[in-house]
């Protein structure tokens, strides 16, 4: 029984490769180690009795919140009744037929079947093939390029590592691979010509599209994907007019468009899609982190009924798709996922998540964009950025080995609130859960703002 934190410290230095963390430091334990132990609502307690507000929701995905009872419950009732079988051929658990419905309910209407996977990086794996299967189905084995954005995350495996357009996760890995380009990031703070509208930088990154498009040949590119708002590239919502714009050139070349909803799916934004959201008509959504809350990895690739034909098509004349995860539809999973959906409608989650957001961003930006060094405050329903700048006026990054951002993240999580410092610029990040209350909404603002001032005077 380890009851000591410094021996579990010690195995972990040992013997845990964790993700994402600098492996020398980690292992040499010249940073820390912090061992979580239990949560309830927007708060996580650590071993040490330790409290502090999560207002990144983990990895922007509890979404209900922490310790929610009915989730575990449901849970537990599955596991004493099934805990596994598998969903090849046709087989299934009530439970994942349940929530194949309630997703397909709660999707913009064209949409028609879901397949689940575990995690957001295979969903979006299982989505490249079936836009290639797709492809080969309708004969035109050519049209097998996907374009991404500078600044998407869409994963860290081979194919989705190569669709992220951040460069930790291509560095050293040898990735991008091919058939994988990326395309400029809406971010219009650091648009290349000042003099821009929102509309204008939309028109211009549609024409940089387009250019792509033509110069690789309309009948080699597949599939452009893309969050309806960027998450982990520095929380970016889309400037006016670009998910039209974009549309407009994919429908004028054929081109399918995948949405990445793992962050924006039910409800981040203030709508339970992104694509509801902003207007985008996809092909496919990814799905995952909110599905569940994280209670249990579940994904999902939410598919159009124009594409689903063509699929059944394709089986038609292939036979079964082979394609499947042992842990596909894992009936754990899909009953975590049912409680889930089912608490954010009882309790109109979000709703809260428009109201409070609201509040929360008019905070940040109120306590903050006076500041000589942030650059810009943003955000969509509970989902925020601060990003913090050298020189305001020119929009010039801090040196990055002066790590402002991660110095601000740990100032403030000594103030007992989490945000994350996101991986490409001085971007500090927020995503609280969607029970986040107005009192606790004020105090990550007042602790970011003393946090702030403590690092950047
Ligand atoms: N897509 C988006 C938009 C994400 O934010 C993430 C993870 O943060 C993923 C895909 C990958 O999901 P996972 O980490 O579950 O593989």
């Amino acid at each position: 029984m380890l009851d000591r934190n410094n021996e579990l410290n010690a195995f972990d230095r040992d013997h845990f490769f964790h993700p994402s963390t600098h492996m020398g430091t980690h292992a040499r334990g010249e940073s820390p180690t912090r061992i979580i132990k239990t949560g309830h609502g927007a708060t996580i307690v650590d071993r040490d009795g330790k409290e502090s507000l999560d207002a990144f929701a983990g990895l922007y995905c509890v979404n209900v919140g922490y310790g929610r009872t009915e989730i575990a419950e449901a849970i537990s009732k599955q596991a004493h009744e099934l805990a596994y079988y598998h969903a090849y051929v046709g087989h299934g658990s009530e439970a994942s037929i349940r929530l194949a419905k309630m997703i397909i309910d709660r999707a913009p209407d064209h949409m028609s079947r879901v397949y689940f996977g575990l995690s957001g990086s295979d969903a979006n794996e299982t989505n490249i093939k079936l836009v290639w299967y797709y492809n080969n189905v309708l004969g035109r084995p050519e049209k097998k390029k996907i374009i991404s954005r500078w600044r998407g995350y869409h994963g860290s495996g081979v194919m989705t590592g190569s669709l992220t357009g951040l460069h930790l996760f291509h560095n050293a890995f040898d990735l991008p691979r091919a058939p994988i380009l990326h395309t400029e990031a809406p971010y219009y703070y650091r648009r290349p010509n000042m003099d821009q509208s929102e509309e204008e930088f939309s028109s211009w990154c549609a024409e940089k599209l387009e250019e792509m498009i033509l110069a690789e040949g309309p009948d080699t590119v597949a599939a452009f994907i893309g969050e309806p708002m960027l998450g982990t590239g520095g929380i970016v919502p889309p400037p006016a007019g670009y998910w039209q714009k974009i549309q407009a050139v994919l429908e004028k070349y054929d081109v399918l468009l995948i949405a990445d909803e793992v962050v924006s799916g039910f409800g981040r934004l203030g709508s339970m899609f992104g694509s509801d959201h902003y207007g985008l008509k996809p092909d496919l959504i990814t799905i995952a982190k909110g599905l569940t809350s994280a209670y249990a990895p579940l994904s999902g690739s939410i598919v159009s009924e124009r594409m689903w034909k063509t699929l059944v098509e394709g089986s038609d004349a292939l036979g079964a798709i082979g394609h499947g995860w042992t842990y596909s539809a894992h009936p754990l999973c899909a009953a975590a996922g049912v409680a889930n959906l089912e608490l954010i409608d009882k309790l109109d989650l979000i709703e809260n998540v428009k109201t409070v957001g609201t509040r929360f961003r008019n905070g940040l930006s109120d306590a903050l964009a006076g500041h000589a060094h942030v650059g810009d405050v943003r955000g969509e329903g509970l989902l925020a950025a601060v990003e913090f700048v050298k020189d305001k006026d020119d929009r010039v990054f801090f040196e990055a080995e002066d790590k402002v951002g991660p110095r601000i993240a740990a100032a403030l999580a000594e103030r007992g609130v989490i945000g994350r410092a996101m991986p490409q610029g001085d971007i500090l990040g927020f995503a609280p859960p969607f029970c986040l209350t107005e009192d606790e909404a004020d105090l990550v603002v007042a602790r970011t703002k003393d946090a702030v001032a403590s690092v950047l005077g």
